[in-house]
């Protein structure tokens, strides 16, 4: 009420109306060009966001975390559901204008409204709509994994470089404090050097969902929830890894996994020695990531989900805030956009880790150790 109150006060100050001059519109014009200049208000300092694809994350964490936000806010929606439309705009105040679906999309080019498409499909239509988007001079936050070729990641950063705008993966766990401080004790070796690190990130998948369907995933467990664990070996070790072995999980329940890992565990061997021992699971929980040093255990528990992350070290448990990681992420584009700095979660990160990720199948398929290419 408080905002209300200061934005009409802000209205009628720019817009040079008296109070005694504001009786002289009618109510319902007053009320429209009220909304439009909070609206141009709005977009003066926030930069306008997109979603595409309005399924479980968008809905449950993207929409909710972009009222959180203050560098860039909720300003269109693209989705091959009608029936959606109503209720986002009903929820978030959307324009018809700036609503979209899969058909019409390119047309986003002439909305100013739009800044930045946050692309939140199923992983095998990540390029096609990235680049899409980039054709339409925007900027784009792709969800992870990045795509599901690393030919595709190429041309996805093509796009990116030819349309002089910005690439950022959702890799919201770079925005959150106990896997920066993990990151920190790991890399920084507080407490001395790294003797072995182990993740594992699993849930039970239902089935008949396109998660478990090769052509639109791009692969198992390993797709959605390794890439977690892929990225928390690296960033705890502060290394890359030079070669993997990998080994397929037994298929209990083929019938539900017809053409994709059930489950799987990966070694990725980094430099020093070190190893980094990974698991994925559509069929166990897991949620950890842990490192063991000269002075003792540093631990996330849970480690990836959307808050509550747990830590602790040979010094007792770590204590931080619970954040809300997707406003801190996508403000944290917005402030990269807006001031024309790179991105601490770029394209590049996202083509490294696909090009992980595909080195652990070749691994799993081979048997063999898969060598890694700098
Ligand atoms: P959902 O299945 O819940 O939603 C995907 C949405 O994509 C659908 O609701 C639909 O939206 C749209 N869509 C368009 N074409 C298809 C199609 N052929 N099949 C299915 N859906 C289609 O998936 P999620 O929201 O869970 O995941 C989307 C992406 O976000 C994935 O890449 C996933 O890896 C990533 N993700 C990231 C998370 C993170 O923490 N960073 C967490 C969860 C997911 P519409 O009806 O509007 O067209």
């Amino acid at each position: 009420m408080e905002t209300f109150r200061k934005s009409r006060r802000t209205f009628i100050r720019n817009a040079g109306i008296t109070g005694a001059a504001l009786p002289l519109l009618g109510p319902v014009q007053a009320i429209n060009e009220f909304t439009n200049a909070i609206s141009m208000e709005k977009k003066k300092d926030k930069l306008g966001v997109a979603l595409v694809g309005l399924g479980g994350y968008a809905t449950g964490q993207l929409a909710p975390a972009l009222q959180q936000t203050t560098h860039c806010y909720l300003a269109g929606i693209v989705t091959g559901s009608p029936e959606k439309i109503p209720v986002w705009q009903g929820k978030y105040g959307i324009p018809d204008k700036n609503v979209y679906n899969y058909g019409n999309f390119d047309s986003i080019r002439d909305n100013p409204d739009i800044d930045i498409i946050y692309v939140v499909l199923p992983n095998s239509l990540h390029a096609e709509y990235t680049i899409r988007a980039f054709a339409a001079g925007k900027h784009v936050i792709c969800e992870k994994p990045m795509a599901i070729t690393v030919e595709d990641c190429d041309r996805m950063l093509a796009a990116s470089k030819k349309a002089g705008k910005q690439l950022s993966i959702g890799y919201r766990l770079h925005f959150e404090p106990f896997n920066l401080e993990m990151a920190r004790l790991g890399s920084k070796q507080v407490y001395g050097k790294l003797s072995s690190m182990e993740g594992a990130f699993g849930f039970k998948a239902q089935a008949g969902q396109w998660r478990l369907d090769k052509k639109m995933a791009g692969g198992g467990p390993l797709m959605d929830l390794g890439i977690y664990v892929v990225q928390g070996l690296c960033y705890t070790s502060g290394m890359e890894p030079i070669s993997v072995t990998a080994l397929e999980g037994a298929k209990t329940d083929p019938a539900r996994f017809p053409d994709v890992e059930q489950s799987l565990s990966w070694t990725f061997s980094f430099p020093g020695k070190l190893e980094g021992k990974g698991t994925a699971s559509y069929d166990d929980s897991f949620n950890f990531l842990r490192a063991t040093a000269e002075k003792g255990m540093i631990e996330l528990k849970p480690a990836y989900n959307y808050g509550g992350q747990r830590g602790t070290t040979p010094e007792g448990p770590m204590t931080f805030p619970n954040v809300n990681q997707q406003a801190r992420q996508m403000d944290a584009f917005a402030q990269s956009v807006k001031s024309n700095t790179p991105t601490i979660v770029p394209g590049e990160l996202g083509k490294r880790d696909v090009k992980y990720l595909q080195a652990i199948y070749e691994a799993m398929a081979s048997g063999k150790t898969v060598k890694i290419p700098g």
